[in-house]
């Protein structure tokens, strides 16, 4: 087989109802394109037999080339083996529940003609989501905007296509805690969006629970920004600034006569304001340090059950 010209990764988390349908779409697609392509499917430890199927389509087209995780990794993870294992001159990444439609890559193939290096999709419409994932979803992109200094576009996912040179800075960034949106964005080269109409997903429930979504946000905070462990700081300097004010004024008033500060309950909430303070500050380190000592590890950031072929870089 030649090497492609296009790379298509799909990551793949329990999505059997969901695969032939992509596979259909992004073949159709692609094909238009009437270059060589491929379609990696990263299978994330799917116990739905969605890896069956994926050799199924493999053994078909030759063009599609599985990946099998040894166990559930994430997300972000799996896309991450797609990246390493990708060999396209321009890489695209799509979620595989078809909410990326994969019409929608001819356009960023079409930007990327005209030299772009990453040309990211934008969200300009959802459909069939919640309102608590929008809510979240919009304040959540607002929030890393604020405290970080890379600039991540809002609403955007993780669909978007990106030249081999970006490919390349990215397989050398080995991170743990990824949060693949900021890194393609913190590596510069030429980015532009196009905005794109996210549909409702094919069939199945979810693959990212809040739990999840909670642990992505953390890592893309965490990843990109030192604000948390800024806050200590800042809430230190207020409290004892605020001390320093009211002691003059307890005193004067000690003085006039005022009972107004004697009585548990006013040193009660001090020490429960000041501890509850210590013990999120001691967290926010903890998290800071936990992602150290998993960098500290060095274990790899995935483990491959089967695949057909050699990865491009060390694991
Ligand atoms: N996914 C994955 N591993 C996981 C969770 C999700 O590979 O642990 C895949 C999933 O199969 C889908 C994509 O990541 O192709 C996005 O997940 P999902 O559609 O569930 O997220 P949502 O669109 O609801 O944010
Ligand atoms: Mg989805």
């Amino acid at each position: 087989m030649t090497t492609p010209t296009y790379s298509v990764i799909a990551p793949i988390y329990n999505e059997l109802s969901n695969i032939p349908e992509l596979y259909r779409r992004v073949k159709e697609t692609m094909d238009l394109t009437g270059e060589a392509w491929e379609l990696i499917m990263v299978d994330d430890g799917s116990t739905d037999g969605s890896s069956a199927k994926i050799f199924e389509l493999a053994e078909q087209d030759e063009r599609v080339r599985p990946v099998i995780f040894a166990r559930n990794f994430g997300h972000q993870i799996a896309v991450t083996a797609g990246l390493d294992y990708a060999q396209g001159k321009a890489v695209t990444i799509i979620d595989s529940d078809l909410q990326d439609p994969p019409e929608v890559i001819l356009d960023l193939i079409a930007k990327w003609k005209e030299g772009f290096e990453v040309v990211y999709a934008v969200r300009a419409e959802r459909e069939g989501e919640s309102w608590f994932k929008l809510l979240t979803a919009s304040l959540f992109y607002r929030m890393i905007a604020a405290i970080t200094d890379v600039k991540i576009p809002l609403d955007t996912g993780d669909f978007r296509l990106l030249d081999h040179k970006v490919v390349k800075v990215m397989q050398q960034m080995r991170e743990r805690h990824r949060f693949l949106r900021g890194m393609s964005a913190w590596v510069g080269f030429k980015q532009v969006g196009v905005p794109y109409r996210r549909a409702a997903r094919l069939s199945g429930q979810t693959k990212y629970p809040f739990r999840k979504m909670f642990k992505l946000a953390w890592n893309a905070i965490t990843g990109f920004s030192y604000v948390p462990l800024q806050i200590a700081t800042y809430l230190g300097f207020i409290s004892a600034g605020l001390s320093i004010l009211v002691i003059p004024v307890v005193v004067v008033m000690r003085l006039a006569g005022s009972q107004a500060f004697f009585g548990q309950a006013s040193s009660l909430l001090a020490v429960l304001f000041l501890g509850g303070v210590q013990l999120i500050s001691l967290g926010i380190l903890g998290e800071y340090i936990g992602r150290l000592y998993d960098e500290a590890k060095g274990r790899p950031l995935y483990i491959v059950r089967e695949s057909q072929d050699d990865v491009n870089i060390g694991k």
